[in-house]
Protein backbone atom coordinates (compact mmCIF):
# COMPACT_ATOMS: atom_id res chain seq x y z
CA UNK A 1 0.00 0.00 0.00
CA UNK A 2 1.49 3.28 -1.34
CA UNK A 3 0.30 6.38 0.02
CA UNK A 4 0.38 8.61 -2.93
CA UNK A 5 -1.78 11.61 -3.86
CA UNK A 6 -3.73 9.72 -6.68
CA UNK A 7 -4.28 6.86 -5.07
CA UNK A 8 -5.96 8.62 -2.06
CA UNK A 9 -8.32 9.09 -4.84
CA UNK A 10 -9.44 6.03 -6.11
CA UNK A 11 -8.99 3.35 -2.87
CA UNK A 12 -11.27 2.48 -0.23
CA UNK A 13 -10.00 1.95 3.59
CA UNK A 14 -12.11 -0.55 5.83
CA UNK A 15 -12.34 0.02 9.28
CA UNK A 16 -14.43 -2.67 11.29
CA UNK A 17 -14.62 -2.57 14.80
CA UNK A 18 -14.92 -6.14 16.17
CA UNK A 19 -15.48 -4.98 19.73
CA UNK A 20 -15.51 -2.00 21.98
CA UNK A 21 -18.95 -0.13 21.03
CA UNK A 22 -21.96 -0.21 23.17
CA UNK A 23 -19.58 -1.88 25.84
CA UNK A 24 -17.15 -0.83 27.91
CA UNK A 25 -14.40 -4.05 26.96
CA UNK A 26 -13.06 -6.37 24.63
CA UNK A 27 -11.71 -3.31 22.31
CA UNK A 28 -10.40 -4.68 18.64
CA UNK A 29 -10.52 -2.57 15.53
CA UNK A 30 -9.74 -4.13 12.32
CA UNK A 31 -8.33 -1.33 9.71
CA UNK A 32 -8.01 -3.11 6.37
CA UNK A 33 -6.66 -1.72 2.74
CA UNK A 34 -6.50 -4.02 0.08
CA UNK A 35 -3.98 -7.07 1.09
CA UNK A 36 -2.89 -5.66 4.36
CA UNK A 37 -5.04 -5.79 7.46
CA UNK A 38 -4.31 -4.01 10.57
CA UNK A 39 -5.32 -4.83 14.19
CA UNK A 40 -5.64 -2.24 16.64
CA UNK A 41 -5.71 -3.34 20.32
CA UNK A 42 -7.28 -6.96 21.17
CA UNK A 43 -9.21 -7.06 24.77
CA UNK A 44 -11.71 -9.04 26.80
CA UNK A 45 -14.79 -8.05 28.78
CA UNK A 46 -15.98 -9.77 31.98
CA UNK A 47 -19.56 -11.33 32.19
CA UNK A 48 -22.66 -9.95 33.18
CA UNK A 49 -24.41 -11.35 35.73
CA UNK A 50 -26.48 -13.24 33.19
CA UNK A 51 -23.58 -15.21 31.77
CA UNK A 52 -23.64 -17.54 34.63
CA UNK A 53 -19.85 -19.71 34.73
CA UNK A 54 -18.16 -17.82 32.13
CA UNK A 55 -15.22 -16.85 32.94
CA UNK A 56 -14.24 -13.72 30.08
CA UNK A 57 -15.55 -12.73 27.18
CA UNK A 58 -13.22 -12.18 23.78
CA UNK A 59 -14.37 -10.71 20.52
CA UNK A 60 -15.52 -13.01 17.60
CA UNK A 61 -12.18 -13.87 15.62
CA UNK A 62 -14.12 -15.43 12.70
CA UNK A 63 -13.65 -12.40 10.50
CA UNK A 64 -9.60 -11.98 11.03
CA UNK A 65 -9.41 -16.20 11.28
CA UNK A 66 -11.29 -15.81 7.76
CA UNK A 67 -8.77 -12.92 6.27
CA UNK A 68 -5.14 -14.48 8.18
CA UNK A 69 -3.35 -13.93 5.15
CA UNK A 70 -3.68 -10.15 4.82
CA UNK A 71 -3.20 -9.90 8.45
CA UNK A 72 0.35 -7.48 8.98
CA UNK A 73 0.66 -6.66 12.80
CA UNK A 74 -1.46 -5.49 15.80
CA UNK A 75 -0.66 -2.17 17.53
CA UNK A 76 -1.41 -1.73 21.04
CA UNK A 77 -2.65 1.39 22.48
CA UNK A 78 -1.54 0.42 26.17
CA UNK A 79 -1.63 -2.52 28.82
CA UNK A 80 -5.40 -2.61 30.07
CA UNK A 81 -7.08 -5.80 29.98
CA UNK A 82 -9.41 -4.72 27.70
CA UNK A 83 -7.07 -3.90 25.39
CA UNK A 84 -4.62 -6.59 25.43
CA UNK A 85 -6.52 -9.40 27.26
CA UNK A 86 -7.85 -11.66 24.28
CA UNK A 87 -4.52 -11.67 22.82
CA UNK A 88 -3.71 -15.23 23.29
CA UNK A 89 -6.68 -16.44 22.34
CA UNK A 90 -6.23 -14.96 18.88
CA UNK A 91 -2.62 -16.11 18.87
CA UNK A 92 -3.90 -20.04 19.05
CA UNK A 93 -5.06 -19.71 15.77
CA UNK A 94 -3.35 -16.73 13.85
CA UNK A 95 0.19 -15.39 14.03
CA UNK A 96 0.27 -11.82 13.88
CA UNK A 97 3.49 -9.53 14.87
CA UNK A 98 2.49 -7.30 17.85
CA UNK A 99 3.68 -3.65 18.10
CA UNK A 100 3.47 -1.69 21.35
CA UNK A 101 5.28 0.01 24.36
CA UNK A 102 7.85 -1.57 26.71
CA UNK A 103 5.04 -1.90 29.33
CA UNK A 104 2.50 -2.88 27.15
CA UNK A 105 5.04 -5.38 25.80
CA UNK A 106 6.06 -6.73 28.91
CA UNK A 107 2.56 -7.26 30.27
CA UNK A 108 1.47 -9.26 26.70
CA UNK A 109 4.81 -11.24 26.97
CA UNK A 110 3.79 -12.70 30.84
CA UNK A 111 0.03 -13.55 29.15
CA UNK A 112 1.96 -15.11 26.66
CA UNK A 113 4.27 -17.10 28.74
CA UNK A 114 1.10 -18.27 30.49
CA UNK A 115 -0.71 -19.56 27.86
CA UNK A 116 2.40 -21.38 26.33
CA UNK A 117 2.53 -18.97 23.27
CA UNK A 118 5.29 -17.09 21.48
CA UNK A 119 4.42 -13.86 19.19
CA UNK A 120 6.72 -11.80 17.21
CA UNK A 121 6.93 -8.41 19.79
CA UNK A 122 8.37 -5.14 18.38
CA UNK A 123 9.14 -2.80 21.04
CA UNK A 124 8.18 0.75 20.03
CA UNK A 125 8.24 4.30 21.94
CA UNK A 126 6.28 6.89 22.01
CA UNK A 127 7.01 9.79 19.33
CA UNK A 128 7.95 6.93 16.41
CA UNK A 129 6.69 6.36 13.50
CA UNK A 130 6.52 2.86 11.82
CA UNK A 131 5.31 0.59 9.32
CA UNK A 132 3.11 -2.20 9.67
CA UNK A 133 2.78 -3.95 6.39
CA UNK A 134 2.74 -0.77 4.24
CA UNK A 135 0.52 1.59 6.84
CA UNK A 136 2.57 4.07 8.41
CA UNK A 137 1.74 4.56 12.25
CA UNK A 138 3.06 7.13 14.40
CA UNK A 139 2.79 6.33 18.15
CA UNK A 140 2.10 9.72 20.33
CA UNK A 141 2.68 9.94 24.05
CA UNK A 142 -0.59 10.31 26.52
CA UNK A 143 -1.62 9.62 30.17
CA UNK A 144 -3.89 6.98 30.95
CA UNK A 145 -4.01 5.25 34.80
CA UNK A 146 -1.52 3.31 33.16
CA UNK A 147 1.94 3.74 32.39
CA UNK A 148 3.42 3.78 28.26
CA UNK A 149 -0.28 5.07 27.36
CA UNK A 150 -0.25 5.73 23.33
CA UNK A 151 -2.10 7.54 20.71
CA UNK A 152 -2.02 6.20 17.07
CA UNK A 153 -1.77 8.49 14.07
CA UNK A 154 -2.18 6.01 10.88
CA UNK A 155 -1.49 6.80 7.47
CA UNK A 156 -3.80 5.82 5.45
CA UNK A 157 -4.68 6.07 1.12
CA UNK A 158 -7.79 7.85 2.42
CA UNK A 159 -6.41 9.91 4.68
CA UNK A 160 -5.69 10.23 8.20
CA UNK A 161 -6.98 8.48 11.24
CA UNK A 162 -6.16 9.55 14.97
CA UNK A 163 -7.64 7.22 17.50
CA UNK A 164 -6.93 8.46 20.97
CA UNK A 165 -6.56 5.25 22.80
CA UNK A 166 -7.83 5.08 26.56
CA UNK A 167 -6.96 9.04 27.70
CA UNK A 168 -6.98 11.60 29.97
CA UNK A 169 -5.32 15.06 29.70
CA UNK A 170 -3.16 15.05 33.12
CA UNK A 171 -0.70 17.73 33.19
CA UNK A 172 0.70 17.00 36.35
CA UNK A 173 1.21 13.37 36.14
CA UNK A 174 3.26 11.30 38.58
CA UNK A 175 5.86 10.42 36.70
CA UNK A 176 6.36 10.59 32.94
CA UNK A 177 5.67 13.35 30.76
CA UNK A 178 2.06 14.75 29.96
CA UNK A 179 0.27 14.30 26.75
CA UNK A 180 2.50 15.62 23.71
CA UNK A 181 -0.20 19.00 22.64
CA UNK A 182 2.65 19.57 20.29
CA UNK A 183 2.63 16.72 18.29
CA UNK A 184 -1.33 16.91 18.45
CA UNK A 185 -1.60 20.03 17.36
CA UNK A 186 0.79 19.69 14.44
CA UNK A 187 -0.95 16.32 13.06
CA UNK A 188 -4.83 18.42 13.80
CA UNK A 189 -2.87 21.15 11.43
CA UNK A 190 -1.88 18.95 9.23
CA UNK A 191 -5.22 17.33 8.77
CA UNK A 192 -7.21 14.49 10.08
CA UNK A 193 -10.06 12.62 8.16
CA UNK A 194 -11.68 10.62 10.64
CA UNK A 195 -11.03 10.64 14.69
CA UNK A 196 -11.68 7.66 17.27
CA UNK A 197 -12.38 9.23 20.42
CA UNK A 198 -12.70 7.63 24.28
CA UNK A 199 -16.11 7.83 25.22
CA UNK A 200 -15.78 6.37 29.05
CA UNK A 201 -16.30 9.82 31.07
CA UNK A 202 -18.08 11.70 28.10
CA UNK A 203 -21.00 12.04 30.96
CA UNK A 204 -18.77 13.64 33.08
CA UNK A 205 -18.68 17.46 33.20
CA UNK A 206 -15.35 19.25 33.06
CA UNK A 207 -11.87 17.45 34.02
CA UNK A 208 -11.20 14.57 35.49
CA UNK A 209 -8.44 15.44 38.07
CA UNK A 210 -5.28 14.74 37.89
CA UNK A 211 -3.58 11.46 39.47
CA UNK A 212 -0.87 13.55 41.93
CA UNK A 213 -4.53 14.67 43.76
CA UNK A 214 -4.36 10.90 44.83
CA UNK A 215 0.00 11.44 46.10
CA UNK A 216 -1.63 14.31 48.10
CA UNK A 217 -4.54 12.48 49.36
CA UNK A 218 -2.30 9.65 50.53
CA UNK A 219 0.12 11.19 51.92
CA UNK A 220 -2.66 12.94 54.74
CA UNK A 221 -3.18 9.65 55.56
CA UNK A 222 0.30 8.60 55.64
CA UNK A 223 0.84 11.55 58.06
CA UNK A 224 -1.65 11.23 60.51
CA UNK A 225 -1.61 7.22 60.75
CA UNK A 226 0.60 4.93 63.31
CA UNK A 227 -1.00 1.83 62.46
CA UNK A 228 -1.02 -0.99 59.93
CA UNK A 229 -1.64 0.76 55.92
CA UNK A 230 -3.11 -2.03 53.28
CA UNK A 231 -4.15 0.01 50.04
CA UNK A 232 -5.75 -1.93 47.34
CA UNK A 233 -5.31 -0.40 43.93
CA UNK A 234 -5.55 -1.73 39.86
CA UNK A 235 -1.90 -3.70 39.89
CA UNK A 236 -1.78 -1.96 36.20
CA UNK A 237 -1.80 1.46 37.46
CA UNK A 238 2.30 1.23 37.91
CA UNK A 239 2.83 5.42 38.85
CA UNK A 240 0.19 5.03 41.65
CA UNK A 241 2.24 1.70 42.63
CA UNK A 242 5.05 3.91 42.68
CA UNK A 243 3.23 6.71 44.53
CA UNK A 244 2.61 4.39 47.00
CA UNK A 245 6.23 3.07 47.49
CA UNK A 246 7.27 6.73 47.86
CA UNK A 247 5.32 7.78 50.27
CA UNK A 248 5.84 4.43 52.46
CA UNK A 249 9.61 5.20 51.76
CA UNK A 250 9.11 9.01 52.75
CA UNK A 251 7.04 7.90 55.96
CA UNK A 252 9.84 4.81 57.19
CA UNK A 253 7.39 2.36 56.15
CA UNK A 254 8.13 -1.04 54.42
CA UNK A 255 6.39 -2.36 51.73
CA UNK A 256 4.73 -5.94 51.22
CA UNK A 257 3.35 -7.07 47.73
CA UNK A 258 -0.28 -9.43 47.64
CA UNK A 259 -2.03 -10.74 45.10
CA UNK A 260 -0.94 -13.02 41.80
CA UNK A 261 -1.59 -9.89 39.04
CA UNK A 262 0.38 -7.15 41.98
CA UNK A 263 3.46 -9.47 42.10
CA UNK A 264 3.42 -10.15 38.35
CA UNK A 265 3.15 -6.24 37.17
CA UNK A 266 5.31 -5.26 39.90
CA UNK A 267 7.88 -7.90 38.73
CA UNK A 268 7.39 -7.00 35.24
CA UNK A 269 7.46 -3.10 36.14
CA UNK A 270 10.94 -3.35 38.18
CA UNK A 271 12.17 -5.78 35.40
CA UNK A 272 11.83 -2.83 32.61
CA UNK A 273 13.04 -0.18 35.12
CA UNK A 274 9.12 1.34 35.19
CA UNK A 275 9.09 0.92 39.18
CA UNK A 276 11.80 2.18 41.62
CA UNK A 277 11.77 0.31 45.00
CA UNK A 278 14.65 1.73 47.44
CA UNK A 279 16.93 -1.56 48.29
CA UNK A 280 15.33 -3.58 51.86
CA UNK A 281 12.41 -1.02 50.96
CA UNK A 282 10.26 -4.43 50.28
CA UNK A 283 9.94 -7.48 52.76
CA UNK A 284 8.17 -10.72 51.64
CA UNK A 285 4.44 -11.16 52.37
CA UNK A 286 4.75 -13.73 54.79
CA UNK A 287 7.84 -12.50 56.84
CA UNK A 288 5.55 -8.69 57.29
CA UNK A 289 4.15 -10.19 60.62
CA UNK A 290 7.64 -9.57 61.74
CA UNK A 291 7.30 -5.63 61.20
CA UNK A 292 5.44 -3.16 63.67
CA UNK A 293 2.21 -1.86 62.32
CA UNK A 294 3.86 1.43 61.99
CA UNK A 295 6.33 0.66 59.74
CA UNK A 296 4.79 -1.50 57.10
CA UNK A 297 2.28 -1.06 54.13
CA UNK A 298 0.50 -4.25 51.91
CA UNK A 299 -0.32 -3.27 48.65
CA UNK A 300 -2.54 -5.41 47.42
CA UNK A 301 -5.22 -6.57 44.34
CA UNK A 302 -9.03 -6.63 44.96
CA UNK A 303 -10.12 -3.15 44.64
CA UNK A 304 -12.91 -4.29 42.40
CA UNK A 305 -13.99 -6.78 45.26
CA UNK A 306 -12.78 -9.92 43.03
CA UNK A 307 -14.12 -12.74 44.88
CA UNK A 308 -10.07 -14.86 45.05
CA UNK A 309 -8.76 -11.86 45.22
CA UNK A 310 -6.08 -10.97 48.20
CA UNK A 311 -7.97 -8.29 49.54
CA UNK A 312 -11.73 -10.09 49.75
CA UNK A 313 -9.75 -13.41 51.00
CA UNK A 314 -8.65 -10.89 53.99
CA UNK A 315 -11.76 -9.43 54.67
CA UNK A 316 -12.97 -13.09 54.87
CA UNK A 317 -10.05 -14.19 56.86
CA UNK A 318 -9.21 -16.46 54.35
CA UNK A 319 -5.96 -15.43 53.56
CA UNK A 320 -2.51 -17.06 54.91
CA UNK A 321 -0.47 -13.85 55.73
CA UNK A 322 -2.55 -11.23 56.77
CA UNK A 323 -5.53 -11.49 59.50
CA UNK A 324 -7.20 -8.38 59.60
CA UNK A 325 -7.37 -6.69 62.64
CA UNK A 326 -8.93 -3.98 64.52
CA UNK A 327 -7.03 -0.42 63.95
CA UNK A 328 -6.06 -1.34 60.21
CA UNK A 329 -6.75 1.13 57.69
CA UNK A 330 -7.56 0.08 54.56
CA UNK A 331 -7.54 1.82 51.53
CA UNK A 332 -9.50 0.88 48.57
CA UNK A 333 -7.70 3.27 45.86
CA UNK A 334 -10.20 2.52 42.98
CA UNK A 335 -14.15 2.92 42.41
CA UNK A 336 -15.76 -0.06 41.46
CA UNK A 337 -16.36 -0.51 37.76
CA UNK A 338 -20.19 -0.38 36.57
CA UNK A 339 -21.38 -4.14 37.42
CA UNK A 340 -18.96 -4.46 40.68
CA UNK A 341 -20.49 -2.37 43.17
CA UNK A 342 -22.16 -4.99 45.07
CA UNK A 343 -18.76 -6.97 45.34
CA UNK A 344 -16.61 -3.49 46.57
CA UNK A 345 -19.60 -3.25 48.85
CA UNK A 346 -19.33 -6.54 50.65
CA UNK A 347 -15.40 -6.69 51.32
CA UNK A 348 -15.80 -3.37 52.63
CA UNK A 349 -18.61 -4.67 55.03
CA UNK A 350 -16.49 -7.10 56.29
CA UNK A 351 -13.54 -4.98 56.51
CA UNK A 352 -15.43 -2.98 59.24
CA UNK A 353 -16.56 -5.93 61.00
CA UNK A 354 -13.18 -6.88 61.36
CA UNK A 355 -12.20 -3.31 63.27
CA UNK A 356 -10.62 -1.93 60.03
CA UNK A 357 -10.83 1.73 59.42
CA UNK A 358 -12.04 1.33 55.29
CA UNK A 359 -11.39 4.79 53.31
CA UNK A 360 -12.81 4.43 50.00
CA UNK A 361 -13.02 7.27 47.32
CA UNK A 362 -16.53 8.00 48.18
CA UNK A 363 -15.14 9.63 51.86
CA UNK A 364 -11.34 10.80 50.55
CA UNK A 365 -9.41 11.48 47.54
CA UNK A 366 -7.97 8.78 47.00
CA UNK A 367 -8.51 7.70 43.38
CA UNK A 368 -9.13 9.20 39.82
CA UNK A 369 -10.33 8.13 36.41
CA UNK A 370 -7.63 7.54 33.67
CA UNK A 371 -10.49 8.72 31.21
CA UNK A 372 -10.75 12.00 29.89
CA UNK A 373 -14.11 14.61 31.16
CA UNK A 374 -16.11 16.53 29.01
CA UNK A 375 -13.63 19.90 28.81
CA UNK A 376 -10.51 17.42 28.26
CA UNK A 377 -12.72 15.46 25.40
CA UNK A 378 -13.81 19.28 23.55
CA UNK A 379 -9.93 19.97 23.77
CA UNK A 380 -8.86 17.34 21.83
CA UNK A 381 -11.86 17.60 19.59
CA UNK A 382 -10.64 21.47 18.94
CA UNK A 383 -6.74 20.12 18.84
CA UNK A 384 -7.07 17.09 16.28
CA UNK A 385 -9.90 18.74 14.22
CA UNK A 386 -11.37 15.74 12.62
CA UNK A 387 -13.61 15.96 9.60
CA UNK A 388 -15.32 12.95 10.41
CA UNK A 389 -15.85 11.36 13.99
CA UNK A 390 -16.47 8.26 15.51
CA UNK A 391 -16.91 7.82 19.22
CA UNK A 392 -15.35 4.40 20.54
CA UNK A 393 -15.07 2.92 24.24
CA UNK A 394 -18.18 3.55 25.21
CA UNK A 395 -21.46 2.02 26.49
CA UNK A 396 -24.10 3.42 23.94
CA UNK A 397 -25.13 6.43 26.42
CA UNK A 398 -21.42 6.98 26.34
CA UNK A 399 -21.20 7.27 22.80
CA UNK A 400 -24.42 9.14 22.13
CA UNK A 401 -22.80 11.87 24.76
CA UNK A 402 -19.75 12.22 23.09
CA UNK A 403 -21.16 12.70 20.18
CA UNK A 404 -22.99 15.44 21.41
CA UNK A 405 -20.00 17.30 22.40
CA UNK A 406 -18.63 16.91 18.83
CA UNK A 407 -21.92 18.73 18.12
CA UNK A 408 -21.49 21.21 20.08
CA UNK A 409 -18.32 22.09 18.87
CA UNK A 410 -19.70 22.63 15.11
CA UNK A 411 -19.58 19.36 13.77
CA UNK A 412 -22.27 18.44 11.50
CA UNK A 413 -24.64 15.53 12.89
CA UNK A 414 -23.42 13.24 9.39
CA UNK A 415 -19.96 13.41 10.18
CA UNK A 416 -20.59 11.63 13.37
CA UNK A 417 -20.69 7.85 13.06
CA UNK A 418 -22.38 6.04 16.38
CA UNK A 419 -21.33 2.63 15.21
CA UNK A 420 -22.37 -1.08 16.79
CA UNK A 421 -19.54 -3.93 16.76
CA UNK A 422 -19.53 -5.40 13.37
CA UNK A 423 -20.53 -2.42 11.02
CA UNK A 424 -18.17 -1.06 8.51
CA UNK A 425 -16.91 2.22 7.84
CA UNK A 426 -16.18 3.13 4.53
CA UNK A 427 -12.96 5.94 4.16
CA UNK A 428 -12.37 7.42 0.54
CA UNK A 429 -10.40 10.58 0.42
CA UNK A 430 -12.37 13.35 2.15
CA UNK A 431 -15.40 11.09 1.96
CA UNK A 432 -16.72 8.93 5.30
CA UNK A 433 -19.21 6.31 4.90
CA UNK A 434 -21.32 4.01 6.87
CA UNK A 435 -21.85 0.80 4.56
CA UNK A 436 -24.80 -1.45 4.38
CA UNK A 437 -22.66 -4.72 4.78
CA UNK A 438 -21.58 -6.10 7.95
CA UNK A 439 -19.17 -9.18 9.53
CA UNK A 440 -19.70 -11.77 11.88
CA UNK A 441 -19.44 -10.28 15.42
CA UNK A 442 -21.09 -12.65 18.02
CA UNK A 443 -19.14 -11.99 21.85
CA UNK A 444 -17.60 -15.10 22.45
CA UNK A 445 -17.51 -17.14 26.36
CA UNK A 446 -14.60 -18.77 27.72
CA UNK A 447 -15.31 -21.13 30.35
CA UNK A 448 -12.69 -23.02 31.66
CA UNK A 449 -10.87 -24.46 28.84
CA UNK A 450 -13.91 -23.92 26.72
CA UNK A 451 -13.68 -21.18 23.69
CA UNK A 452 -17.16 -20.46 22.32
CA UNK A 453 -18.61 -23.81 23.22
CA UNK A 454 -20.75 -22.25 25.51
CA UNK A 455 -23.70 -20.52 23.27
CA UNK A 456 -27.17 -18.91 23.75
CA UNK A 457 -29.11 -22.42 25.28
CA UNK A 458 -26.42 -23.34 27.16
CA UNK A 459 -26.80 -20.01 29.04
CA UNK A 460 -30.74 -20.35 28.86
CA UNK A 461 -30.17 -23.89 30.59
CA UNK A 462 -27.44 -22.52 33.45
CA UNK A 463 -30.10 -19.52 34.14
CA UNK A 464 -32.79 -22.08 34.74
CA UNK A 465 -30.97 -24.02 36.58
CA UNK A 466 -29.71 -21.23 38.92
CA UNK A 467 -33.75 -19.94 39.34
CA UNK A 468 -35.31 -23.16 40.01
CA UNK A 469 -32.87 -26.25 40.18
CA UNK A 470 -33.44 -29.25 38.27
CA UNK A 471 -35.54 -32.62 38.76
CA UNK A 472 -34.55 -35.79 36.93
CA UNK A 473 -37.12 -38.86 36.08
CA UNK A 474 -35.65 -41.89 35.72
CA UNK A 475 -37.64 -45.02 34.41
CA UNK A 476 -36.43 -48.34 32.84
CA UNK A 477 -38.97 -49.22 30.15
CA UNK A 478 -39.23 -52.39 27.99
CA UNK A 479 -38.57 -51.35 24.89
CA UNK A 480 -40.92 -53.89 22.80
CA UNK A 481 -44.60 -53.01 25.29
CA UNK A 482 -43.17 -49.94 26.98
CA UNK A 483 -44.18 -51.50 30.27
CA UNK A 484 -42.57 -49.76 32.85
CA UNK A 485 -40.11 -52.02 34.64
CA UNK A 486 -38.51 -49.90 37.39
CA UNK A 487 -39.64 -46.41 38.45
CA UNK A 488 -40.09 -43.94 37.97
CA UNK A 489 -38.17 -42.34 40.75
CA UNK A 490 -37.45 -38.75 41.00
CA UNK A 491 -33.79 -37.11 41.96
CA UNK A 492 -34.15 -33.39 42.64
CA UNK A 493 -30.86 -31.19 42.93
CA UNK A 494 -31.35 -27.22 43.30
CA UNK A 495 -35.50 -27.17 43.66
CA UNK A 496 -36.62 -28.26 46.98
CA UNK A 497 -35.12 -30.21 49.83
CA UNK A 498 -36.33 -33.28 49.24
CA UNK A 499 -36.76 -34.59 53.13
CA UNK A 500 -39.12 -31.90 53.69
CA UNK A 501 -40.95 -32.70 50.77
CA UNK A 502 -41.51 -35.82 50.52
CA UNK A 503 -45.48 -35.50 49.67
CA UNK A 504 -44.31 -33.41 46.90
CA UNK A 505 -42.08 -35.60 45.26
CA UNK A 506 -44.63 -38.82 45.64
CA UNK A 507 -47.05 -37.01 43.78
CA UNK A 508 -45.14 -35.65 41.09
CA UNK A 509 -43.52 -39.26 40.96
CA UNK A 510 -47.64 -40.62 40.48
CA UNK A 511 -48.02 -37.71 38.16
CA UNK A 512 -44.69 -39.25 35.73
CA UNK A 513 -46.01 -42.93 36.40
CA UNK A 514 -50.00 -42.14 34.97
CA UNK A 515 -48.45 -40.34 31.98
CA UNK A 516 -46.20 -43.25 31.53
CA UNK A 517 -49.35 -45.47 31.97
CA UNK A 518 -51.11 -43.71 29.19
CA UNK A 519 -48.30 -43.84 26.75
CA UNK A 520 -48.11 -47.63 27.20
CA UNK A 521 -51.91 -47.91 25.76
CA UNK A 522 -51.51 -45.44 23.40
CA UNK A 523 -48.99 -48.19 22.32
CA UNK A 524 -46.32 -45.03 21.75
CA UNK A 525 -43.01 -46.12 20.74
CA UNK A 526 -41.19 -42.87 20.59
CA UNK A 527 -38.95 -42.20 23.26
CA UNK A 528 -38.70 -38.75 22.25
CA UNK A 529 -42.46 -37.96 22.47
CA UNK A 530 -42.66 -39.72 25.68
CA UNK A 531 -40.00 -37.38 27.40
CA UNK A 532 -42.23 -34.63 26.60
CA UNK A 533 -45.24 -36.20 27.15
CA UNK A 534 -44.04 -36.80 31.01
CA UNK A 535 -42.02 -33.35 31.21
CA UNK A 536 -44.61 -31.44 29.83
CA UNK A 537 -47.42 -33.33 32.61
CA UNK A 538 -44.91 -32.57 35.27
CA UNK A 539 -43.99 -28.93 34.36
CA UNK A 540 -47.84 -28.31 35.08
CA UNK A 541 -47.92 -29.98 37.89
CA UNK A 542 -45.01 -28.82 39.92
CA UNK A 543 -45.53 -24.70 38.89
CA UNK A 544 -49.15 -25.52 39.91
CA UNK A 545 -48.29 -26.83 43.35
CA UNK A 546 -45.07 -24.51 44.04
CA UNK A 547 -45.20 -21.47 40.98
CA UNK A 548 -41.69 -22.72 40.29
CA UNK A 549 -40.26 -23.66 36.88
CA UNK A 550 -37.63 -26.16 37.63
CA UNK A 551 -35.51 -27.83 34.40
CA UNK A 552 -37.18 -31.80 33.88
CA UNK A 553 -34.88 -34.32 32.45
CA UNK A 554 -36.40 -37.65 32.01
CA UNK A 555 -33.67 -39.95 31.53
CA UNK A 556 -35.53 -43.28 30.17
CA UNK A 557 -33.35 -46.95 30.51
CA UNK A 558 -34.23 -49.20 27.87
CA UNK A 559 -34.56 -52.97 29.36
ZN1 LIG B 1 -9.96 0.66 27.95
ZN1 LIG C 1 -7.28 1.68 29.68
Amino acid sequence: MKITENFRDSQGVKLIPLGGLNEIGKNLTVLEYKNDILIIDCGLSFPDDEMFGIDIVIPDFSYLEKNRGKLRGMVLTHGHEDHIGAIPYLLKSVNVPIYGTKLTLGLVENKLKEHGLKAKLNTIKSGQTFKVGEIKIEAIRTTHSIADSICLAIDTPAGVIFHTGDFKIDYTPLHGKPIDFQRLAKIGEKGVLLMLADSTNAERKGYTPSESTVGTALENIFRNCTNRIIIATFSSNVHRVQRIIDTAVMFNRKVAISGRSMINVVNIAKDIGYLKIPDKTLVDINKAKNIKDSELVIITTGSQGEPMSALARMASNDHKAVQIKKGDVVILSSTPVPGNEKTVSNVVNRLFERGAEVIYSDIADIHVSGHASEEELKLIQSLIKPKYFMPVHGEYRHLRRHAMIAESLGMPKDHIFILANGEILSLKKNKVEKKKETVPCNPVLVDGLGVGDVGNIVLRDRKLLSESGLIIVVAAIDKATGAICSGPDIISRGFVYVRESEDLIESARKVAEERLYKCQKAKMKDWSSMKNAVRSDLQDYIYQQTKRNPVILPIFMEV
